[in-house]
């Protein structure tokens, strides 16, 4: 026969810590306390199985009341009081319990046994008629909800807030201010209003009797599993829906008999900072629901546990100090046992301590860091163990500042939106770059709100606090960008109504305008109409941190390398670890407001010479931003990407008159001529036009400048006795002709300069690999070339896989459906541009087996994608500076799970 009931207690235990499936995380935990000889209030649990058994007949069926019932009579043995019986009643808690911990999603009922008949003998047991009336009123309460009402599915008739109402009435009316002031005539009188309306919203009466109650409770445990709230966080959680919750029935001990009685929580280690010091809250003759409802405030157990409001609170320490040091030992037990921090519930019922729960404690990234790497020091855990506890993001929220979250407690959002990139950041709030530059010299902090962005408001967003956008995806401009950066950003804020010429705008009804304080919290995607405070991140100086980089980096197979065009990206990149720049971009480089004119002016200029003469105005710059990249990742290799993006980029989008008139007048050129030339270089997603190469190719001249400025960078750095390590790459190649045709322009360049400066230079040529037609001739490209990368953006759009922008909406997706996965966006698609990925490094090595090859378009910051990238045997990823740790992680994790 199936056994669906097991028994828990010491000396009566059946079940263990490994049964979670079967006994439900709670129930397992407390048969595993049991075991350990801590002291847990005996009973037993109803199995997982019993919840499907019941919710496919929506009742108990005969075999589990029975098995029920026989336990029931071996805890009544046990305890030596009876369920039900008239002179030493038993009472019992009946708690939900799933596989998976789902806080506050299921049921709870407490003093269950209380009946006309057992309340005058529990009186006149603990001659403590207050205590038993306060009981009976809280099972009333939570009886009434919980299998009265929803139990039956009838949310209408919300007994609780009814029940609520008739309570505070009562209290306002005698001003009584806390439930604990209630005296034994007050809670008499409270119960009887309380059966009427009852009996007035269900039409029955409140059942009287033990069993009755007893059932009812335990259905309605299982019945909610089923319920609402149940479902969503599940399909938030990932959690399978058909586990099953199991229901835990236990001897009810009691923290509200008195005086010498109290209930509590805490965590074994503080869940906040890390540290390895006991931290949790106490409340005196109170019950659990107390302490967690915030009816009234509660005490630290210790003086590490006080914050600002309970400094003057006497904690539990200093009241009981023994019953403390009880508590410290069973802590000590639970963390050596489980090697884990623990978050646990404790009763103390007249001086006794009770455990009634103990799980898994949830932590803030900086805790999990510090207590993983601390349980590897006392050698509880393995260095592998400590690299698979921390997940990304635990990383990203390390470092990042961020809201302070006391004050997020007592604020309401006005707003919602994607997280694009983690943080938090406050500012006053304008609508263009130019707004935002203007405000950021008078040394005003803002937020930048736009419809999307371009590569027009870089250094408008650049000043900016933080980016808040209507539009747009998680891969963005303002996304990418900012994630780039480590800039606070969200964006697809659908319901922002932005009305760019009164400078306001509209968020349900209610309209805001330039000046008015914004906080947004951008690791969560919420937008609040105040200014709130932050706090600072200083992982720089994280020992714990930096502990787990190294650890991370003595298990991971792939080089980390950074995506930097800036000196300044370039050391923080440094700092954070890259182990080179695998994608140089260095057209960033003429998005400065003098210099983009110098590639205006190449552009439209109409004779050779002319273009020349604008191309080598760049050359200073450029080798300027070359020579501090390199020195700083001296001897790491650089890879520097020759011009990319189609020539429209550069100048005003056609309808910005403005900015055409302007130009128009510097120039020397109709307005009407430089719209049409506008028109002219126009190219569209996915771009395979006139760019990259192709551009070159047609203007073998911006080659030849940029390699130029390369060499005199490197010049100048291998006479200081620096080693620079330049690795030049050509971009957005199809086929071998292409990349010859470049080859030999650098080549060229190359021996002409290496002569010419009297230098013996070392240096790569690469090709980016982002159109599949590249992936298909691999091979031959590999005959030719000293490394790869992949731009997976361009080879995502080109295999017409998700565009940048469709990612944001598949997003979206994922949101409206409550579905989330830790990294939901930029992950690889295996079997599309993966598969192309796949093909061509085995049609590279194949020609060319020791070709080095890497990846740098945004997955390369993807711990899913990165794990891809590693079976596959690449060399490096390149990714945004702020991603590097996570990296590293992933590498680490990726390198042994291969
Ligand atoms: C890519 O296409 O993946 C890439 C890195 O280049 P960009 O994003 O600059 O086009
Ligand atoms: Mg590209």
């Amino acid at each position: 026969m199936k056994k669906y009931v097991y028994l828990f207690g010491e000396n009566i235990n059946e079940g263990n810590v490994t049964q979670t499936e079967l006994l439900g995380g709670k129930g397992a935990n407390l048969a595993e306390m049991s075991s350990l000889s801590i002291p847990v209030p005996p009973g037993f649990t109803i199995a997982t199985p019993a919840c499907n058994v019941f919710l496919k007949s929506n009742f108990l069926s005969k075999s589990i009341k029975r098995e029920t019932v026989k336990s029931l009579k071996k805890i009544e043995k046990f305890v030596s009081k009876g369920f039900g019986d008239t002179r030493n009643p038993l009472l019992l808690s009946i708690r939900s319990g799933a596989k998976v911990s789902m806080p506050g999603m299921m049921e709870t009922v407490l003093n269950i046994g209380l009946t006309s008949k057992t309340i005058p003998a529990l009186i006149a047991k603990t001659q403590n008629p207050r205590f038993v009336y306060d009981s009976y009123r809280r099972l009333i309460m939570m009886y009434s909800d919980v299998v009265m009402e929803k139990a039956e599915q009838k949310d209408d008739i919300k007994i609780r807030e009814k029940l609520e109402s008739i309570l505070d009435k009562y209290k306002s009316k005698k001003s009584i201010l806390n439930d604990s002031d209630l005296n034994c005539e007050d809670l008499q009188k409270l119960i009887t209003k309380f059966k009427n309306q009852i009996k007035k919203s269900f039409k029955t009466e409140f059942p009287d009797s033990c069993e009755e109650q007893l059932w009812g409770a335990i259905e309605a445990v299982f019945k909610s599993w089923k319920g609402k709230r149940a479902i969503q966080y599940r399909n938030i959680e990932n959690i399978p829906h058909d586990c099953g919750t199991a229901v835990n029935v236990q001897t009810m001990v009691f923290g509200n008999l008195g005086k010498k009685s109290a209930t509590g929580v805490a965590f074994t280690r503080n869940p906040s900072n890390g540290d390895d010091s006991m931290y949790g809250e106490w409340l005196e003759n109170a019950q659990g629901e107390d302490v967690v409802a915030g009816i009234r405030t509660p005490k630290p157990i210790n003086k590490s546990s006080k914050t600002a409001q309970t400094r003057q609170s006497r904690t539990l320490e200093e009241t009981w100090p023994n019953i403390y040091n009880q508590l410290i030992k069973i802590k000590d037990k639970l963390e050596k046992h489980y090697k884990d921090m623990q978050d646990v519930e404790f009763t103390i019922e007249e001086g006794k301590l009770w455990m009634l729960q103990t799980r898994k404690g949830k932590r803030t990234g900086e805790a999990a860091i510090k207590i993983a790497i601390e349980m590897n020091e006392k050698k509880l855990i393995n260095q592998k163990e400590v690299i698979n506890r921390i997940v990304s993001k635990n990383l990203d929220e390390i470092m990042h500042p961020k809201v302070d979250p006391e004050l997020e407690k007592i604020n309401s959002p006005i707003e919602s939106g994607l997280p694009a990139s983690p943080g938090g950041a406050c500012g006053q709030i304008v609508f263009s770059a130019t707004d935002a530059e203007t405000w950021h010299k008078k040394n005003k902090s803002v937020i930048l709100i736009r419809h999307e962005t371009s590569p027009e408001d870089v250094q408008g967003m650049y000043v900016s606090q933080g980016i808040v956008t209507a539009k747009g995806g998680m891969t963005s401009h303002a996304a990418l960008v900012a994630r780039g950066w480590g800039k606070a950003c969200i964006v697809g804020c659908s319901n922002l109504n932005i009305d760019l010429k009164h400078k306001t705008v509209s968020i349900n009804n209610v309209t805001y305008k330039e000046g008015d304080w914004f906080t947004i919290n951008s690791t969560e995607g919420l937008i609040y109409d105040k200014k709130l405070d932050l706090v600072k991140s200083n992982f720089f100086r994280n020992k714990y941190f930096l502990k787990l980089i190294s650890l991370t980096n003595k298990f991971k197979k792939l080089k980390i390398r950074t995506n930097a065009d800036n000196p300044k990206d370039a050391s923080l990149s440094k700092k954070l670890g890259a182990e080179g720049i695998g994608l140089c971009r260095t057209e960033h480089m003429f998005f400065d407001k003098r210099r983009i004119r110098s590639v205006q002016k190449m552009i439209l200029s109409k004779s050779d010479g002319d273009r020349k003469k604008a191309i080598m105005e760049l050359l200073p710059y450029q080798k300027n931003d070359f020579y501090k990249i390199l020195k700083e990742m001296s001897p790491n290799p650089v890879t520097i990407r020759l011009l990319d993006p189609p020539l429209h980029e550069f100048l005003p989008s056609q309808k910005n008159t403005d900015l055409i008139n302007l130009l128009s007048k510097n120039m020397k050129i109709s307005a009407k001529e430089i719209k049409n030339r506008i028109i002219d270089l126009f190219e569209i997603n996915p771009m395979l036009g006139h760019r990259g190469c192709r551009l070159a190719i047609s203007f073998p001249e911006i080659t030849e400048m940029q390699v130029e400025a390369i060499f005199s960078a490197c010049a100048k750095l291998l006479n200081k006795g620096f080693k620079p390590n330049p690795e030049i790459m050509i971009p957005l190649v199809s086929t071998i002709g292409e990349f010859d045709n470049q080859k030999r322009v650098i080549k060229k360049v190359a021996k002409k300069l290496n002569k010419k400066l009297k230098i013996n230079l070392k240096y790569k040529i690469g090709t980016m690999i982002e159109l599949p037609r590249a992936c298909l001739t691999a091979d031959q490209i590999a005959e030719k070339a000293d490394f790869f990368s992949f731009g997976t953006n361009d080879l995502t759009q080109t295999t017409f896989g998700f565009s940048r922008d469709d990612i944001g909406g598949f997003i979206q997706d994922y949101f409206d459906n409550n579905i989330l996965t830790e990294d939901p966006f930029k992950t690889i698609d295996q079997e599309g541009v993966g598969s192309l990925v796949k093909l061509a490094v085995k049609k590279a090595r194949q020609s060319k087996p020791k070709i080095k090859i890497g990846i740098c378009g945004e997955h390369g910051g993807d711990p899913k994608s990165i794990y891809f990238f590693n079976n596959i045997n690449l060399d490096y990823i390149s990714c945004s500076p702020f991603r590097i740790p996570i990296a590293y992680l992933a590498a680490a994790k990726a390198a042994f799970r291969s």
